[in-house]
C-alpha cells in the first residue's frame, strides 16, 4: 500500500466518502446495503470518486474554451486505459482514504479493485501507447482529447484448454461503466454508401445510409493536478430505431435486423496487432470514428470561434497509425462540399491541421484498400483522395518529369495490386509531420518505407521516441518499490522521472540495494501466490523470473524463447545434480484468432510447460508458465515480479517496444536484439547493464540479401538440432507427434523468416551470462538499480512534451 497522501484532513476525507458511497449505492444504483454484492459498491465508489474529480473536469474544460489556444484531437482506433478506480484514487491522493473509508464500511479496496472489468479497447502496444498519451497529456495541463470507438466487445478473452488458446468475447459492459457520461444530446449522423451528384460545380452525397454516433466522455485526470482531459468514445446507434417502410409492411423482425446491422459498426474490436485484415466491417468503423469526430470537432471549433477562416490555427488532428486516416478526405470534403472552400485551400488547411504515428514497416501491416470497396462505401471519399493524388503526381510530374518509376512508387493508388489506395502514403502526403516511434525505426522509416518521400519532403519526417506513464507503470503497479524511491529521493518522480537518477549516489550503499532486492521479492511471492492460486503451480520466488509478456508474433520471436527453454531442460536432464541457477520461464500473450503460427507457439509453449513441469528430475530448477488472458492488469502485476526482460524480436521489426521500459523501470534487466527502443535503452543505461545480442539491422539485411541459409545453423549447431529435433519428432506432444511438424519447416526448411536460428547461438550464450551474474545477487540488484535510475528518458511525458512543442504547437492551459 502507498504511504499516506493527505490533501484534507483526513478523518473528514474518509467520513465524506464513506457517506457518499452509501449514497450513490442507495439513491443511483437502488442498492440496500445489506444486500448489495461486490460490483454494485464497486459501482457506487466508482460513482462516488467520480463525483470528486467532475468539478476540476468542467474547470478545466472551461478554462480550455475561455483561453481559445490550439487543441490536439488524438485520433485512434484502440485505447487500452486499464482500471479506472486505482488510477483516480492515485491521480487525486486518496487512495488511503478510500481503503479507510471501506475498511469502515467493512470493505476490502483490493478486492474491489480487482472486480473492476479492465476494458480490453485495444490490441496491445498501440492502444496501450495513446492511454500513457492520455495520460501525460492531462499530467501537463496540454489542452486535447482522445477519440474512439466505445466496442461493446474489447479484445477476447483467452483462455489456454488443453494448451490451446480458446477465445471468448469479452462483455466488459456487464455491469454497466459508471466511470462514463453518456451524451445523449452529443450525436452524429455517420453516412455510408450511396452515390455522388454533380449540380453544376457543386457536389453532392446523396442516397446513404445511416448510423448515429452517440457520444461517452470518460474524465481523465491528470496526476497531482486539477487539470484533466477527455476520452470520447463514440457508440453507433441504429438511426430509425426501426426501419418504418419495413415495418408497414409488417415484417417487424426484419425491420429489428436492420437496427441490429447498424449498429454492428461499434460492436466489436479486430484483435488483429501487426497485421492487415482488409474487411468492410472494419473500413465502417474506421470511417465511423472519423466521421464523427470530425463533426465534433467543427462543431466545437464554429461554437467558439464563428468562422472557419482560423481553423488550422485552432486545430491538430493526430493519427495514431493509419487507421484513422480517412479523416484527410472527410476533413477536405467538408471544407469543400459544405463550407465553400477552394480545392486547393482545403489542401493546405488538411496538411495544417494533420499530423501521423508510422508504427510499422512491416509489409503485412501496412493498411491499404480496394479502390472498388472504398468507392462503394465512401464514393465521395474516393473522389477527394483520387484528387489528391493526381494534384501529387502533378507536382511530382513538375519536378521529375517523365520519372514514370517514381509516379508509380509514390502513387496513393497502388494500381499494380489491383488497385489499392495506400492510406500511409495519403498520411504522408497530407500531413505536416510524420513521426516514428524510436530513433532506429524513424532512421529505417526514412531510409525504406518513406524514402522516396524523404527526399521529396525532407522537414516531414521525424523521431518521437515513445514513453511510458510513471504513474501507472511505477506508483500504481509497484507500491513495494514506490516506497523505497520515495525514501530515498522524495515523491517528485512521478511527474518529473528524470529525479530517478538522484539514487545513484545510494546505489553504492549495500543497505539501498537490499531495499530494492526485498521490494523485488515482494513483487514475486506475490506473483507466486496468484500463479499457485489460479493456476495451481507453485513458484520459488528466489528463482530467477524470466518473463516475455507481449502478443504472441512470429516477429517477436517466443519461439526463440522457446528453444532456449529447451535448450536449458537438456542440460539439466544430462547433468541434473549440478549447480543450476533456478528458472522460471514465465509467458503470457494473445494470438489474434486466425493467425495459425501464433496460435501453435502458445501450443508448443504449454506442451513444453507440461513434460518439464511434470519431469521429475527437473524439480525446481526450471519452470514454464503461460499466464492466460494477457491485458494492462496482469502486465501490472508481472512486471514488478520480472527479474529479466525478454525483448528478442528480430533487429528491424519492432519499431519501439514499450513494455522493454516498463520492465526496466520497475528493475527487470533486459536480455534484447539491438530493435526499437532497446537501443535507446542501451545508451541510457550503458552497456554493462544489459544484454544484447544477436544480429544489428544490417547484418539481417546482409544475411536476406545473401540468401540466408536456416539450414546451416541447424546443422552445425548440435544444441539447436537437438531442440528442433525434440519440437518435430513430438517430445513435447507424444499424443500427437506430428504436431509441431510445420513449425520445424518453417524454421529449417522453408527459409526462418524471422531469423531465430541465425541469433540463436547467440541468445543462448547470452542467457548463459545472465545466470553468471544472477549468482552474484548485489551485481545484479546494482545493475537493475542503475536501469531504474536511467529510465527517466522513457517517461511518455518527455514524449508527449515533443509532440506538443514540435507536432502540435500546443502549450499548458492555465488554470
Ligand atoms: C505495454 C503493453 C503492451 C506492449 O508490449 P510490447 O512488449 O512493447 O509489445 C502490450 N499489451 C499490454 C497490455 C501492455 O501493457
Amino acid at each position: 500500500m502507498n504511504a499516506p497522501f493527505i490533501y484534507a484532513a483526513p478523518t473528514l476525507t474518509v467520513e465524506a466518502l464513506k457517506h457518499s458511497i452509501a449514497y450513490k449505492l442507495m439513491f443511483t444504483i437502488g442498492k440496500d446495503p445489506s444486500m448489495a454484492n461486490k460490483h454494485e459498491w464497486l459501482n457506487a465508489a466508482l460513482l462516488a470518486v467520480r463525483d470528486r474529480m467532475v468539478e476540476r473536469w468542467l474547470r478545466s474544460n472551461r478554462a480550455q474554451l475561455s483561453q481559445d489556444v490550439r487543441q490536439v484531437y488524438y485520433l485512434s482506433m484502440e485505447f487500452l486505459m486499464g482500471r479506472t478506480l486505482s488510477n483516480a484514487l492515485l491521480a487525486m491522493g486518496i487512495y488511503d482514504d478510500l481503503h479507510h473509508a471501506l475498511e469502515e464500511m467493512g470493505l476490502s479496496l483490493d478486492e474491489l479493485v480487482e472486480e473492476e472489468n479492465d476494458p480490453g479497447l485495444g490490441n496491445g502496444g498501440l492502444g496501450r501507447l495513446a492511454a500513457c498519451f492520455l495520460d501525460s497529456l492531462a499530467t501537463l495541463g496540454l489542452p486535447g482529447r482522445g477519440y474512439g470507438i466505445r466496442y461493446d466487445y474489447g479484445m477476447f478473452k483467452q483462455n489456454i484448454i488443453d494448451g490451446r488458446q480458446a477465445e471468448s468475447p469479452d462483455y466488459w459492459l456487464e455491469y454497466g461503466n459508471p466511470w462514463e457520461f453518456q451524451r445523449y444530446n452529443t450525436r452524429y449522423k455517420v453516412r455510408f454508401g450511396g452515390r455522388v451528384q454533380h449540380e453544376g460545380s457543386k457536389i453532392r452525397w446523396v442516397e446513404t445510409e445511416e448510423v448515429l454516433a452517440t457520444a461517452y466522455d470518460q474524465i481523465i485526470p491528470g496526476f497531482d493536478t486539477d487539470a484533466t482531459n477527455t476520452l470520447r468514445l463514440w457508440g453507433a446507434q441504429a438511426s430509425n430505431e426501426i426501419n418504418l417502410g419495413k415495418f408497414n409492411q409488417g415484417d417487424y423482425f426484419a425491420a429489428v435486423e436492420d437496427k441490429n446491422h447498424s449498429e454492428n459498426v461499434s460492436r466489436v474490436l479486430y484483435p488483429d496487432d501487426s497485421t492487415y485484415s482488409g474487411r468492410e466491417l472494419r473500413l465502417r468503423q474506421e470511417y465511423f470514428l472519423v466521421s464523427a469526430t470530425v463533426q465534433d470537432i467543427f462543431h466545437r471549433h464554429w461554437e467558439m470561434h464563428k468562422t472557419w477562416d482560423n481553423l488550422a490555427d485552432k486545430i491538430a488532428i493526430h493519427l495514431n497509425d493509419t487507421h484513422p486516416v480517412l479523416a484527410i478526405p472527410e476533413v477536405m470534403r467538408l471544407l469543400i462540399d459544405e463550407h465553400k472552400f477552394t480545392w486547393d485551400d482545403a489542401f493546405d488547411i488538411a496538411c495544417q491541421v494533420f499530423s501521423y504515428t508510422n508504427h510499422t514497416l512491416m509489409s503485412e501491416a501496412l493498411e491499404t484498400w480496394p479502390v472498388d470497396m472504398l468507392g462503394k462505401i465512401l464514393p465521395r471519399h474516393l473522389q477527394i483522395i483520387f484528387d489528391i493524388n493526381d494534384y501529387f503526381l502533378k507536382t511530382i510530374e513538375e519536378q521529375y518529369p517523365d520519372n514514370w518509376e517514381l509516379q508509380s512508387r509514390v502513387s496513393i493508388i497502388d494500381e499494380n495490386n489491383g488497385r489499392q489506395v495506400r492510406m500511409a502514403w495519403l498520411a504522408v502526403v497530407v500531413s505536416h509531420k510524420v513521426n516514428g516511434v524510436s530513433e532506429l525505426h524513424s532512421n529505417l522509416m526514412v531510409q525504406s518505407l518513406f524514402a522516396d518521400f524523404a527526399a521529396l519532403f525532407p522537414n516531414r519526417f521525424c523521431n518521437k521516441t515513445n514513453g511510458i506513464t510513471p504513474r501507472r507503470w511505477l506508483a500504481l503497479a509497484n507500491p513495494a518499490l514506490s516506497d523505497v524511491l520515495d525514501e530515498a529521493i522524495g515523491r517528485n518522480w512521478r511527474t518529473d522521472l528524470g529525479q530517478l537518477e538522484e539514487i545513484k549516489p545510494q546505489i553504492d550503499y549495500p543497505a539501498f540495494i537490499a531495499k530494492i532486492a526485498d521490494a523485488k521479492l515482494a513483487n514475486k511471492k506475490r506473483l507466486a501466490s496468484w500463479v499457485a492460486k489460479n493456476m495451481d503451480i507453485v513458484l520459488d520466488p528466489e528463482a530467477l523470473f524470466d518473463v516475455q509478456i507481449k502478443r504472441i508474433h512470429e516477429y517477436k520471436r517466443q519461439l526463440m524463447n522457446v528453444l532456449h527453454v529447451i535448450t536449458r531442460y537438456n542440460r539439466i536432464k544430462n547433468d541434473p545434480d549440478a549447480d543450476w541457477v533456478p528458472r522460471v520461464n514465465i509467458f503470457a500473450g494473445k494470438a489474434a484468432s486466425a493467425y495459425y503460427v501464433a496460435k501453435q507457439i502458445i501450443h508448443l509453449i504449454n506442451d513444453v510447460a507440461n513434460v518439464i513441469n511434470n519431469d521429475p528430475q527437473v524439480k525446481n530448477k526450471l519452470k514454464v508458465v503461460f499466464i492466460p488472458n494477457y491485458g494492462v492488469s496482469l502486465a501490472q502485476m508481472i512486471i514488478p515480479a520480472a527479474d529479466l526482460s525478454e525483448q528478442i524480436s528480430l533487429a528491424g521489426t519492432e519499431a519501439s517496444g514499450t513494455s522493454n521500459m516498463k520492465f526496466a523501470l520497475n528493475g527487470a534487466l533486459t536480455i534484447g536484439t539491438l530493435d526499437g527502443a532497446n537501443v535507446e535503452m542501451l545508451e541510457h543505461v550503458g552497456e554493462e547493464n544489459i544484454f544484447i545480442f544477436g544480429n544489428t539491422t544490417p547484418q539481417v539485411e546482409a544475411l536476406r540479401k545473401n540468401g540466408y541459409d536456416s539450414h546451416k545453423y541447424y546443422d552445425e549447431d548440435p544444441e539447436l538440432r537437438q531442440a528442433l529435433t525434440q519440437i518435430a519428432s513430438g517430445v513435447f506432444s507424444p499424443q500427437e507427434p506430428g504436431r509441431y511438424r510445420n513449425l520445424f519447416d518453417s524454421l529449417v526448411n522453408f527459409g526462418d523468416h524471422y531469423q531465430l536460428l541465425a541469433d540463436y547461438r547467440s541468445y543462448v550464450d547470452t542467457q548463459d551470462e545472465v545466470d553468471e551474474l544472477y549468482r552474484r545477487p548485489e551485481e545484479w540488484q546494482r545493475r537493475a538499480a542503475l536501469n531504474i535510475a536511467n529510465m527517466g528518458y522513457f517517461s511518455s511525458d518527455r514524449t508527449i512534451q515533443e509532440y506538443a512543442d514540435e507536432i502540435w504547437g500546443i502549450s499548458p492551459v492555465r488554470l
